[in-house]
């Protein structure tokens, strides 16, 4: 049933999950936080949505920041490709 819910994309779930799982220490910088984002390892933009716990790891608010503009990067260069 958690399953399920985490691949509806309940962030409660998620987050809640995700706690237990990394206790929120951040997967980029190791920093642990109070203030972390349920990121996808790959991003939605590039085909990660609908994914299991394992496609979702912790990141705090400013690691974040820099791989969703990495992501976007990604999907622009996509877009742009021959
Ligand atoms: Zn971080």
């Amino acid at each position: 049933m958690q399953e399920f819910r985490i691949q509806k994309g309940d962030v409660k779930v998620i987050r809640k999950a995700l706690l237990k799982r990394d206790k929120g220490v951040c997967a980029e910088c190791r920093e642990k936080t109070g203030m972390w984002d349920a990121d996808h390892v790959t991003a939605v933009v590039n085909g990660g949505g609908g994914c299991a716990l394992d496609g979702y790891q912790t990141l705090c608010v400013e690691c974040h920041k820099k791989k969703t503009k990495l992501d976007l990067q990604e999907r622009d260069q996509r877009r742009t490709a021959p």
